[in-house]
């Protein structure tokens, strides 16, 4: 006995006389009077099936007892629907299934949502996932994500690397978030870290004479959840020994052509454009700019240096926006509101009409100067900061971005995949005041500026570099500290003893003084790249059990607490926290 010997979505006119089995999913159930209509539903799509209780009275009698939902075995012949009966909009829809028996293979109990409801409550789908899985939608998602993944391992293969497996439980790694702590039975008191990523592993392969990894690895960071992230995701890891900068970019940009014509999309044109991080900071305000849009921010320092307005005259830097909307004034104080998010002290602003006309509360103090500076064209909006550098940055990248948003400024047929290179080699760690990594402390600093590292970190630029997608970071990557000296000085910029830095990473700093290559890698967030792709604005839609804000999964109530006898083997207290 065979379940089913073609698909629902397969049975095509070329099929009519011929008698076949199919089975799948009760989609949805008419009943006519007399006939009775089943939409049966499997991966491979939807057929209709007709039961007449004339010619078969034992299926129609089970047909009655169909709900939603219920899985169907459907034998019985393809006939050509009538040609008022024929649905243009599915594959099948010329033909029909004439049931002469139909089983119930299984039964569901009421559903908590339709599968063709829409705004269903996310939680709710969370907790019934698969049935959620049975929506088009998922479907497509993760049809999508499997085809993407399997396109990135085949040029992974293809351009020469191998995947080399590195451990979850490892020791804490530094990629700025909390490490995900797990307890040891054998050693009550001490504990593993789950991997934020494979990152000294990965170096340890170089070292090791392994000249090109990669892994899809899975990496576990302890923040807060967002529309972008999730405690563990998945990354393209990978690595390769005596590369140049370009290399690396190569290998990256031809993985996401791969995808994209895996996808049978239009590949972006390559080579992707570079920009340098002071480049994009000082024009867009931030380190992933979506291009997709222009509105540039301008700069207005010099023009505004002894500008009768008091707040451009002191301030160190004052740059704007020119936005293409002449903003009312409700609207002026919803963005002065988004202004202050970012640290902005206010908003100042010129409205100009659609006639031209300037309505502004600082223009009085505006020379004719400043104001032919700021080329307010008719209908448009100046929105100004005033202030040090990385808010100014920050509060006009920050409206840039909403303002793209909203204003809808985003050619949305095209796409933006760029480069951003030479990052600073280090910031200062805000709850420290200490100088920490910007992107990890294995990176190198740029030819030049190795000498900045222990004299003026702030000063020093690094061989650090991030891929970027409409606005989104895909990820990062860096020419790595191949020189043992060179790691250590970077650990005592960053305030670690020596005593420090050896208990952390002293067998790293041991491997790479044993002849270490050149190195340089990068990590692509596999959920984000495939979300863009799939043109999801939240990457909870293309995992498979993801986890939502509050940290917890609606499907299996994780997390929950453990038996007492649990906590007392590992040697664990927990102390309740008082309401
Ligand atoms: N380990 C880095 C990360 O996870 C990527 C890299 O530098 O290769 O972001």
């Amino acid at each position: 006995m065979t379940w089913r010997d073609l698909g629902a979505g397969e049975v095509r006119k070329e099929h009519v006389g011929e008698r076949h089995t199919l089975a799948g999913w009760t989609a949805r159930r008419r009943d006519h009077g007399g006939l009775i209509f089943i939409d049966l539903r499997d991966a491979s799509g939807i057929s209709q099936l007709v039961i007449n209780p004339e010619r078969a009275p034992d299926a129609a009698a089970s047909a009655h007892e169909v709900r939603n939902e219920f899985v169907l075995q459907a034998e019985g012949e393809v006939v050509a629907r009538a040609p008022e009966a024929v649905n243009p909009n599915l594959p099948t829809g010329e033909v029909e299934l004439q049931v002469d028996r139909l089983e119930i293979i299984s039964r569901s109990t009421p559903l908590p949502f339709q599968l063709d409801e829409e705004n269903v409550d996310e939680t709710l789908r969370l907790r019934y996932r698969w049935l959620d899985f049975r929506t088009d939608r998922m479907q497509r998602n993760l049809r999508l994500s499997h085809t993407v993944v399997a396109s990135i391992r085949r040029s992974m293969e293809e351009q020469g690397f191998i995947d080399i497996w590195t451990p979850s439980m490892t020791k804490g790694t530094p990629e700025g978030a909390r490490d995900f702590v797990v307890p040891v039975r054998l050693q009550p008191g001490r504990f593993f870290a789950l991997a934020q990523s494979p990152q000294v592993f990965k170096q340890l392969c170089m070292i090791g004479g392994f000249d090109r990894y990669y892994q899809i690895a899975t990496c576990w960071r302890d923040e807060d959840l967002r529309a972008d992230r999730q405690f563990e995701f998945r990354q393209l890891d990978l690595e390769l020994a005596f590369p140049t900068r370009e290399d690396v970019l190569d290998v990256l940009e031809q993985v996401v052509v791969a995808s994209f014509t895996a996808l049978g999309r239009e590949a972006p044109r390559r080579p992707f454009p570079r920009f340098s991080y002071a480049d994009v900071m000082a024009r867009y305000g931030t380190d992933k700019p979506d291009l997709r849009f222009g509105m540039e921010i301008q700069d207005a320092t010099e023009v505004t240096r002894s500008s009768e307005f008091g707040v451009f005259a002191n301030a160190p830097v004052v740059r704007y926006l020119v936005v293409p909307a002449a903003f009312s004034r409700a609207e002026l104080a919803r963005l002065e509101e988004i202004a202050k998010e970012w640290g902005a002290k206010g908003l100042a602003y010129l409205v100009s009409d659609e006639e031209g006309q300037i309505r502004s509360p600082i223009s009085k103090f505006l020379s004719e100067k400043e104001l032919a500076a700021f080329g307010a064209e008719p209908a448009s909006t100046v929105l100004f900061a005033a202030d040090e550098e990385a808010t100014v940055e920050r509060v006009l990248g920050g409206l840039r971005t909403h303002l793209g948003r909203e204003l809808k400024l985003a050619d949305e047929a095209a796409q933006s995949l760029l480069w951003v290179l030479d990052f600073p080699l280090f910031k200062i760690d805000e709850d420290s005041g200490r100088w920490t990594f910007m992107h990890h402390p294995f990176t190198a600093a740029l030819p030049g500026s190795e000498g900045l590292l222990e004299s003026d970190p702030g000063a020093a630029l690094s061989q650090h570099y991030d891929l970027v997608w409409n606005g989104w970071e895909l990820g990062s990557g860096s020419i790595r500290i191949h020189d043992s000296l060179l790691q250590a000085s970077v650990f005592r910029t960053m305030g670690m003893s020596e005593e420090e830095s050896r208990a952390k990473f002293g067998y790293l700093l041991d491997a790479l003084a044993m002849g270490a290559p050149p190195h340089g890698g990068f990590a692509m967030g596999i959920e984000r790249f495939v979300a863009l792709l799939a043109g999801e604005p939240n990457i909870r839609e293309i995992i498979p059990f993801p986890k939502v804000s509050s940290g917890s999964d609606p499907l299996t109530g994780a997390p929950t607490e453990v038996p007492a006898e649990q906590l007392a083997e590992l040697g664990i207290a927990v102390v309740k926290e008082k309401d």
